[in-house]
């Protein structure tokens, strides 16, 4: 009944339950973004060249007290249908920009936008200041990640809010980059600072010619564009270094250091590793 106007669909068992199921889930989260339910992971970002640590992305995570934690990719798109991204997204902002202003001097904290929170007419440059006054965060260590989705709707529109958003002093990321529609005319026309090649080149890089050859034409071309290129998903030496020798700046991936709970993040500050020698981090746990 919910399909689209006109469209006649057979009931197939199985189908009830798995509709009650996600209901379920959709009034858990929302029960879960009124109450600011949630928590964040860290996962480190480094420089390929030293290894030297430059940052941190923010991953959210949502501990459901009866299924434990649900995957990002289970509730994420639940949340754009809703609608309900945009009170969580703008959680998420707040709390990293408060628990990066307690991190050393210099280190960046990138957070993902959804398409969905600048379409639905949630005032994104508002929140952005917001939280940058509140937590104290200087704004040249916030990094907004967006995706190729949030240029697609109304792109005058988008080009004033990163437009906007780059005056408060943050710089943008175009994360997830070769997937989507990936248009090189994205990167003409925005003011991005930051190229995030997608981790599905990366993985390949080792097995295909063909997506290396992809992956160094992403690193040349982000080069010359004079943007900061990262690797994602980088899970082994060899990636590293092929990518560092393609001259891309930046990896983050499994290999350099996986997703951790704040507390971990605030651990390795106390213990002042924050260097990490030829780019290779000693396995964290996962978050
Ligand atoms: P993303 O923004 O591209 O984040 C990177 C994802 O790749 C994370 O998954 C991270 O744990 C995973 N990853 C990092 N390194 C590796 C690696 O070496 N190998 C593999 N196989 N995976 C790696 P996670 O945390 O499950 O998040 C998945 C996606 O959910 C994110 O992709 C993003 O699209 C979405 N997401 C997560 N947090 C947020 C958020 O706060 N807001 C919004 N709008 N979306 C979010
Ligand atoms: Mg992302
Ligand atoms: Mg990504």
């Amino acid at each position: 009944k919910t399909d689209d106007r006109g469209m006649v669909r057979c009931f197939e068992p199985g189908m009830d339950a798995a509709l009650a199921a996600r209901r379920r889930l959709t009034q858990d989260l929302r029960t879960a973004a009124a109450e600011g339910d949630f928590q964040l992971a860290y996962q480190p970002l480094h420089r390929l060249a030293d290894g030297a640590l430059v940052g941190f992305k923010a991953l959210l995570r949502w501990q459901h007290a009866e299924r434990g934690p649900v995957p990002p990719d289970a509730f994420i798109p639940i949340a754009e249908e809703t609608g309900l991204i945009v009170p969580i997204g703008a959680w998420v902002l707040r709390r990293a920009c408060a628990e990066a202003s307690g991190w050393p001097d210099g280190l960046r904290v990138a957070v993902n936008l959804s398409p969905v929170q600048s379409r639905r007419g949630a005032d994104l440059v508002a929140l952005v200041r917001d939280a940058l006054a509140v937590s104290g965060l200087p704004p040249d260590r916030l990094e907004l990640e967006i995706t190729e989705g949030l240029l697609l709707h109304d792109t005058d529109a988008a080009l004033r809010t990163l437009t906007e958003l780059r005056a408060l002093g943050c710089s943008i990321a175009m994360d997830d980059f070769g997937t989507g529609h990936s248009s090189l005319g994205y990167l003409w026309r925005f003011p991005f600072d930051k190229l995030k090649i997608d981790r599905s080149f990366v993985l390949g890089m080792g097995e295909d010619p063909k997506a290396a050859a992809i992956v160094c034409s992403v690193v040349a071309l982000g080069r010359a564009l004079g943007l900061i290129v990262t690797a994602e998903g980088v899970e082994t030496a060899e990636q590293v270094a092929s990518l560092r020798d393609a001259g891309c700046a930046q990896g983050q991936g499994f290999l350099l250091g996986r997703p951790a709970p704040t507390a971990a993040v605030a651990a390795r500050f106390a213990l002042g590793a924050v260097g990490v020698p030829g780019g290779v981090a000693a396995a964290e746990p996962a978050a």
